[in-house]
């Protein structure tokens, strides 16, 4: 059975059972069954779900492998994280990181002005926050508040220009001077596609020239002492230990060279983000070569190694990983509006009296057709719409009869798919990617998948229900913004088979997964689609809540937030229609109460089913 490469990305958080996909803990709801009751409450459009137990799940793993790794090695210092704010900046998730993690100690760590004044707000008493990004006087003198309010915080500098204005700050004021971390710039890149981030010609870092002239900086204005960190971050989705390896080799060597040019009080190296996350449904082209145990150990082994030889003391390990840690938590569903090519059903034949003989053998041939003679049927049906685009294009055929041709001989490949799809030959398969089927998915990939459409990034997309019948239609997915590039077509390298569903009849939804890093708040409203409805579900032993509904914008609130004023816009509309003539007084006060409904709604499209 097709199981969507369920094995290779859901690290068992869904299961598949009585056609349905199932969250694999507790009381193992189904998705649909979440869907559904959901939708009960005339919700229509696309739904992001949310399950803290896998934010909880990530977290939980993320320190077992490190404590882990840690004890085995006899590691002297001790293992830190930090969520990356940018990663995820969402209430629903940020309470789920802040409270999955509190009892670790796991803080957050900002990247510009408004993710820090978050951090501030809602990071747990006593765990640590980092600073990253680049900075103004403005921002740094925020994180002095910070310190002074007696937050753990750490600044990381990108250039020596942020240092001497931390230097600045501090001789203008008496607010306590936060901790001071260096980033470093690396002789060593990473890889992957995001991979920008390491490398000497990266975006940030301090050369070593620029490491040894801050050493001076800070002893001069006698903040040596609050020299604490070393930082790198090699870029995200690491797809290659390796990098990773050689970056820890370099970072941990500074490190080392810091400890003995007197920088008594640094104490921990931060390695940054960069943990992989498995997006792949097929075999063979998997996302990263390494384990979680791998890398733990192998950050643990290396740092330890470098110490020991150079007699310097283990220092502590902080890592910001956050792709790895909220990835898995969210789950986009999207309705599938229509299948195009069900203009082809059966029910569309409209046969003559005396129909061509042509015509009437492919009838035959549709009838007739079995596991036996299918593939030589086939050939025939082929064969016989050859000769009738001919007698079509000759005027010898009316266009009911092309049509009739059309939805036959599509019906005849349909069946020979289905009857050969344990084993299908390679002429089949070539036919299957022919007759791609187009599924029109009630959702923007701009607003909900943005990194496919900038960056080609995959992610596991699977129906959540009739996982019981094989898929046979090589599909693409078309969402509803007018523009072309919301597609994702169809990949013979990586095919996407999905079901024949009659959707005038039945209900099909798709899941998109590991939807929770980075996608919603680089989601574009293009098109003014806005961020869909989204949910918490909590599961227990014995069912599940669903907690924290946020609804998507509505019309007017979207109108607002690019700057119209929305009360001009509805006085408008209501004005015209009042002015209008030929209905009823009656009619015109329904239509105004129905024009103010459509106003309250979003704008994902409604059509019921
Ligand atoms: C983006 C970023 C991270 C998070 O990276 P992930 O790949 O999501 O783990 C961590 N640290 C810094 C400095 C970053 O810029």
């Amino acid at each position: 059975m097709n199981n969507f490469g369920l094995n290779i990305w859901a690290n068992k958080n869904f299961i598949i059972e009585d056609g349905e996909v199932r969250l694999n803990y507790k009381s193992m709801p189904s998705l649909l069954e979440i869907t559904s009751k959901i939708r009960s409450n005339d919700v229509k459009g696309p739904i992001i779900l949310r399950f803290p137990h896998l934010v909880k799940r990530q977290i939980k793993t993320l320190y077992n492998y490190f404590d882990k790794a840690i004890e085995e090695n006899n590691y002297q210092g001790s293992f830190n994280a930090v969520f990356p704010l940018k990663v995820n900046q969402f209430p629903a998730v940020v309470e789920a990181v802040t409270s999955q993690g509190a009892k670790y100690n796991y803080g957050l760590e900002a990247g510009s002005k408004a993710e820090l004044i978050l951090a501030m707000a809602k990071t747990p008493d006593g765990t640590n926050i980092t600073v990253n990004g680049f900075k103004d006087e403005e921002m740094l003198t925020l994180s002095f508040i910070a310190a002074q309010s007696g937050q753990n915080i750490t600044v990381t500098i990108e250039g020596l220009n942020e240092l001497e204005t931390i230097i600045n700050v501090a001789s203008k004021c008496s607010l306590k001077v936060p901790n001071i971390g260096i980033r470093v710039r690396l002789h060593s890149a990473g890889s992957g596609i995001w991979a920008k981030s390491g490398g000497m010609d990266a975006k940030f870092g301090l050369t070593s020239t620029e490491i040894i002239e801050a050493v001076k900086l800070l002893k001069d204005a006698n903040l040596l002492d609050k020299l604490r960190m070393i930082h790198f971050h090699i870029g995200s989705q690491m797809a290659d230990i390796a990098p990773l390896k050689k970056a820890l080799r370099e970072a941990g060597n500074i490190y080392a060279e810091l400890k003995k040019m007197g920088a008594d009080s640094l104490s921990s190296i931060n390695i940054g983000g960069g943990l992989a996350v498995e997006y792949d449904q097929h075999e063979k082209a998997h996302a990263r070569n390494y384990s979680i145990d791998e890398f733990s150990s192998s950050v643990v082994f290396l740092l330890g190694e470098i110490m020991n030889a150079k007699g310097v003391e283990h220092p502590d390990i902080f890592t910001e990983s956050g792709r790895f840690i909220v990835a898995s938590h969210a789950v986009l569903i999207t309705p599938v509006l229509e299948l195009f090519s069900q203009d082809y059903h059966e029910k569309l034949l409209n046969f003559k009296e005396t129909n061509p003989p042509l015509i009437e053998e492919l009838r035959e041939l549709n009838r007739l057709l079995n596991n036996a003679n299918c593939i030589e049927y086939l050939h025939d049906a082929l064969d016989h719409m050859e000769s009738l685009f001919t007698l079509f294009d000759l005027g010898y055929i009316d266009l009911q009869d092309r049509s009739n041709a059309e939805i036959l001989v599509h019906n005849i490949i349909k069946k020979a798919l289905y009857l050969k799809s344990a084993n299908p030959t390679n002429e089949l398969e070539q036919l299957q990617t022919q007759l791609q089927e187009r599924y029109l998915i009630n959702a923007s990939i701009f607003q909900s998948l943005p990194d496919y459409w900038g960056l080609g990034q995959h992610f596991p997309v699977m129906p959540i229900h009739h996982l019981n019948t094989t898929p046979l239609r090589a599909a693409s997915l078309w969402d509803i913004t007018c523009d072309s590039d919301g597609e994702i077509g169809f990949n013979p390298e990586k095919p996407l088979y999905l079901h024949d569903v009659n959707i005038d009849e039945d209900d099909y939804f798709l899941g998109f997964f590991n939807v929770g890093a980075y996608q919603e708040t680089l989601g574009m409203n293009h098109n003014l689609f806005t961020h869909p409805n989204e949910y918490t579900v909590e599961i227990s032993d014995t069912g599940y809540e669903i907690k924290n509904a946020v609804e998507s914008k509505n019309i007017l609130e979207i109108l607002n937030s690019i700057g119209y004023d929305t009360q001009k816009i509805v006085n408008k509309l209501k004005s015209d229609l009042e002015k209008s003539t030929f209905i009823t007084k009656k009619e015109k006060s329904d239509t105004l109460t129905k024009l103010e409904t459509f106003l309250s709604q979003n704008g994902y499209l409604r059509t019921t089913n």
